[in-house]
């Protein structure tokens, strides 16, 4: 069959979904909301008068110029669209026969509710009721005791952390360091030769190249102009920029290549017309040690900056112009300009969505949005030969539950009846748009593995004359890339409908964590966020039960039981073999046990406030709540909150085994792996159970985060690290994730399948999860956060003309306990020719494939092995590309393909992060942190983590929303006499120079001073002056587009804290050997010659 066949055509099941409105999401950046989760279901009200008929897409002029460019072939929905008989079909969007409407589905959409207020008054001043903490003097040494007994004698509290900690450098980031060697004298404002800014001298030397769709045929080699400059006409949509290639000049101490007069890229294509040109099209200057830089973007005119670094002083006497270099910025607003002001709808095959970083609306006409599914390549290789010579990687990073900003449509939830959902019979493939009917309608004919399969008698339509469904716009299951489907028992595990999950939440209340003031806080905010449990409908109260345990070496379980007059305390000693001492009481509704709730977590910090208990267990607190869940008979989310390293004797007893010598020797992989196979087999039973772990740790010292964050990353749970936790200035960050943790969409017991079309299948998956087997990710939560990147290979060959489909299905069970299927559909192109492929990648995504293999490469090969084998498999990319596809030149030249002129600095960014490269200061729990967060990272988080976002500050123009634009991620940019935000999704800093102007810095901390800025401050004084205002919204917008929450931390230039920052300059050449941008990419350019020759 033809997907190509099936006109697709713009069906906006046209209404913004109720409930949705309202919804307060600050900054939405095509990212994350700040919390709750998007209304799940609106009901399909469409009758005939809501039925909207899309753009006329699929004939005639196409909406876009991407589409103007594409040859027929490769139109998602080519055929004329079918127009008024559906204009007033029947909205059998959720009925099971064509002629029988149904009602919506009975599922409400939701709004959200807000954050609960930030609870001031931290545990100290916590009111504990007075009469029942009499009840409540300490742990028994068994089960079933009621509490009058004082607390239990502890071990020896002998290993006490002496004194505070530190300092409160946050957690990811490497301790103090020795104060920098003095800056390099800098030139501030100084003015060197003008570098291009926007007009690039017009383009020459390349002919004229029409498309021709459908063009055969060798790539340009056999027709370029003298200078590789372009690819081959646009047999294909590809990214409707300009093609022109990137071309290095001749590396120092060799012979010149050409310079770029000539380079240049294609005439502007049909439909290309707007598009400023590109400013990496011409390189060619090499420039003596930079005496100064100016601004490469119009409107920066005065960013003067130190000498290069001495450090790269021993290159050579010239280096390159980092002008001359792809610039990340730039790319990034191109993109912007080009594709930021469209919707981008999803109908077209193979079109590449703009990037991460582009804010976009997106349609769904037929595939998956971006925010869901994004592609290493949105053109295939037909075969395997291909794939392997161009060593691109065919991946799609998977976001299921991705949350939508609210002017985009969630799924709509479809119930096929009694039978469920429709399926091929052979694959079992869920019914979609790839599915072609036939025979009258009585049959389809499966777009994954061709298998025909009868149509059900109530699902029968008849076919218009295009062989089209008449009901085709009116079920999402035909006509869009996303829905969820209703499901029947047959879905459910042991045939049984699930009930409601629980939230279990498990305390550490040993002497650290009573001390770090964790205990108090988490008690606190307990108390009101226990009201904004997850729920699908706004009006009823939330169906998830909970529960609560304490523990240190031995485990505290509550009786909270709404006919209690004062929680019961349940004491189990015996770790060894955990078991729950209560089964009714233990897991309530919190409206109905409200005021026992209340009672116990005012008392819980109480209780414990004089605990000289120093050892804790940590095996036997996930098995606590596995048990619970397990005699509850449902799904759920564990909580736990654990400050140390659990050398308490009891099952997953750990030791400390912190050993930095072992880093760059072949035994470093040991310390990514956990040093007991305890927590893999406990993980398993919790994937089996549903039960998902999240890990909440505010360590001191070394806690071993390889080993307890097992359970967590088999679960789909997530890690948060607080390092030397205080609460003044770690509290707020602590509570915004937590809140954000708690309250965000989550799914149960989930399996996910990707199906794919025959001649390719997933291979490989990377990401918080288990499998049991080798095609079904287990996830015993999914939340809206997480994603799965699967892997693809060929095992057959694939077609120009169908394409190469994708379907991912993920059964779950959503928070009010319905047993539910997600299902994304993606359909990319294939091709014949390796230009087309190189057209029409993603290097975003490719890099965050490449990222999450090398992370997980670190358990098993040393670090310098791995880095080694992705510099290998860069250059093998880019020399299939200079070989194949760009026409002959200088060996002296780079040429990168267009879509990939940025992998070089990307790369190298992963190269030289903390996991493959770390610097002496960075510690071994963090580096299994970092490698634990990036596995689930989507393309937008792995992006900016990789290359943080860098504003110029004195460049903010209060009158207007837009933000400056960003500059690069190199102390050259910096000028002395601004003020710069950085951020990396993870941390947001304010770097402030030593020549800040008075009034930027009035306006932003009220003094004109440098001097008296206080750098310990977390947050800007709110401030009453435009500036003030401005900026601090910038930061809570920014914050809300992030998963975790970003502590601010104010930099100095000068200070000594500015190494910290430094850091995160990631073109800049590295503490810890890491190579500058301008240097990698010479080294890149190396490789590729040596394979070239
Ligand atoms: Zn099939």
């Amino acid at each position: 069959m033809n997907v190509n066949q099936q006109p697709h055509m713009a069906t906006p099941y046209g209404q913004p979904q109720p409930g949705y409105q309202g919804y307060p999401q600050p900054g939405y950046g095509g990212d994350h909301v700040p919390s709750g989760y998007p209304a799940q279901y609106a009901p399909y009200n469409g009758p005939g008068s809501a039925y909207q008929q899309g753009p006329p897409q699929g004939k005639g002029p196409l909406p876009t110029e991407a589409l103007a460019q594409a040859p027929p072939h490769s139109y998602y929905g080519a055929l004329p669209p079918v127009q008024q008989p559906f204009q007033n079909a029947v909205p059998t969007f959720s009925s099971a026969g064509p002629t029988q409407p149904q009602a919506p589905p009975p599922v409400s959409p939701q709004s959200f509710p807000q954050a609960p207020p930030i609870s001031q008054p931290p545990f100290s001043t916590a009111q504990v009721h007075p009469g029942p903490t009499q009840s409540y003097r300490g742990p028994l040494p068994s089960t079933q005791s009621s509490f009058p007994r004082p607390p239990h004698p502890t071990s020896q509290p002998s290993a006490f952390p002496a004194g505070p900690p530190p300092t409160s450098i946050p957690s990811q980031l490497p301790g103090v360091m020795q104060p920098q060697p003095p800056v390099s004298q800098p030139s501030p404002y100084h003015s060197g030769p003008p570098t291009t800014s926007t007009g690039f001298p017009p383009q020459v030397g390349a002919p004229p190249r029409p498309s021709f769709p459908g063009m055969q045929g060798p790539p340009m080699a056999s027709q370029g102009p003298p200078m590789a400059s372009q690819g081959p006409p646009m047999a294909s949509q590809g990214p409707p920029m300009a093609q022109a290639n990137h071309i290095l000049p001749t590396q120092p101490g060799m012979p010149p290549g050409p310079i770029n007069a000539s380079l240049s890229g294609p005439p502007p294509q049909p439909g290309m017309q707007g598009y400023p040109p590109q400013q990496n099209g011409a390189f060619g200057q090499v420039r003596g040690p930079q005496p100064g830089y100016t601004g490469p973007y119009p409107g920066q005119p005065n960013y003067g900056a130190p000498p290069a670094a001495p450090a790269s002083a021993p290159a050579a006497p010239k280096r390159l112009d980092p002008d001359s270099i792809p610039s990340p910025i730039q790319v990034i607003e191109d993109d912007k300009a080009n594709k930021g002001s469209e919707p981008f709808t999803t109908g077209v095959r193979g079109q590449a969505p703009p990037l991460v970083t582009t804010k976009f609306q997106v349609k769904d006409q037929g595939n998956a949005s971006p925010r869901y599914i994004r592609c290493t390549a949105y053109n295939m290789p037909c075969n395997s030969d291909m794939a392997k010579q161009s060593q691109v990687p065919l991946a799609a990073v998977i976001k299921p539950l991705a949350p939508l900003p609210p002017d985009e449509t969630p799924p709509y939830l479809v119930d096929h009846g009694e039978s469920g959902p429709i399926r091929c019979n052979r694959c079992k493939a869920y019914l979609c748009p790839y599915m072609q009917f036939s025979e009258g309608g009585r049959r389809f004919q499966c777009g994954f593995c061709n298998c025909v399969t009868e149509v059900p008698p109530n699902y029968f339509q008849h076919l218009d004359h295009t062989g089209k469904r008449v009901d085709c716009y009116d079920r999402p299951e035909l006509s869009m890339g996303s829905y969820d489907f209703m499901t029947t028992v047959d879905y459910c595990k042991n045939n049984k409908f699930p009930q409601p999950p629980a939230f279990i939440f498990l305390i550490d209340v040993s002497y650290n964590a009573v001390k770090n003031g964790t205990v108090g806080i988490v008690c606190q905010e307990l108390k009101t966020l226990l009201d904004y449990l997850p729920r699908e409908n706004p009006d009823v109260e939330s169906n998830i039960r909970v529960g609560f345990v304490t523990y240190n070496k031995v485990l505290h379980f509550y009786n909270v039981k709404a006919s209690l007059a004062q929680p019961q305390m349940m004491v189990v000693s015996d770790v060894a073999d955990m078991f729950v001492p209560l089964l009714d009481g233990f897991l309530v509704s919190v409206s109905e046990s409200r005021v026992v709730i209340e009672s116990l977590l005012d008392q819980i910090p109480e209780m414990f406030a004089d605990t000289r208990e120093t050892e804790t267990v940590f095996g036997p607190v996930i098995q606590a709540g596995l048990e619970a869940l397990k005699a509850a008979d449902c799904a759920g989310k564990l909580f736990v909150f654990h400050s140390s390293l659990p050398i308490a004797e009891a099952p997953g007893k750990l030791k400390n085994r912190e050993d930095k010598k072992l880093v760059g020797t072949d035994k470093e992989k040991t310390l990514f792996q956990p040093q007991v196979s305890f927590y893999n087999t406990l993980a398993k039973e919790c994937v089996a159970q549903g039960c998902c772990v999240d890990l909440f740790l505010f360590p001191n010292q070394y806690v071993d985060v390889a080993t307890l964050g097992v359970v967590p990353t088999s679960t789909g749970g997530s890690i948060y690290k607080y390092t030397y936790f205080q609460a003044p200035s770690d509290q707020e960050r602590f509570l915004n994730d937590l809140r954000r943790d708690v309250q965000k969409q989550v799914g149960f017991d989930a399996v996910m399948r990707v199906r794919t079309s025959t001649g390719i299948r997933a291979t490989d998956f990377f990401g918080a999860f288990y499998m049991s087997n080798t095609t079904d990710v287990e996830l015993a939560g999914l939340d809206c956060d997480k994603t799965v990147t699967v892997e693809f290979r060929h095992d057959d060959k694939l077609s120009e003309e169908t394409g190469a489909l994708m379907q991912c299905a993920v059964l779950y069970t959503s928070c009010s306990g319905q047993r539910r299927l997600r299902i994304h559909n993606m359909a990319v192109n294939c091709c014949s020719q390796l230009a087309d492929l190189y057209r029409n990648c993603e290097t975003d995504t490719i890099i965050n494939f490449f990222a999450k293999y090398a992370y997980r490469s670190v358990l098993s090969s040393p670090t310098k092995n791995v880095r080694d084998s992705l510099v290998n498999q860069c250059a093998q990319i880019l020399a299939c590309y200079r070989k194949n596809c760009a026409s002959p030149s200088s060996a002296g030249q780079l040429i990168l393909p267009e879509c990939m002129k940025l992998l070089p600095v990307y790369l190298n960014c992963v190269l030289k992060s903390d996991v493959l490269q770390p610097g002496a200061d960075v510690s071994l729990d963090d580096r299994a942190y970092l490698r634990q967060l990036v596995s689930t990272m989507d393309v937008a988080e792995s992006h900016v983590f990789f290359y943080p976002h860098l504003l110029p500050l004195q460049k903010l123009d209060v009158e207007s929303m837009a933000l400056p634009m960003a500059v690069r991620d190199s102390e050259e940019r910096l000028s002395r006499g601004g003020v710069y935000l950085l951020e990396n999704g993870l941390n947001i800093f304010l770097w402030v120079g030593v020549s800040a102007q008075q009034e930027l810095l009035q306006n932003i901390f009220g003094t004109p001073a440098f001097s008296q800025i206080d750098p310990n401050m977390t947050s800007l004084p709110a401030l009453d002056n435009p500036f003030s205002k401005r900026l601090r919204e910038i930061i809570e917008s920014v914050r809300a587009q992030r998963s975790r929450y970003m502590k601010l931390m104010v930099v100095k230039q000068e200070d000594k804290l500015e190494l910290i920052f430094k850091h995160f300059l990631v073109e800049d050449k590295s503490n810890s050997g890491g190579a500058s941008y301008v240097d990698f990419l010479c080294h890149m350019h190396k490789e590729i010659r040596q394979l070239l020759s």
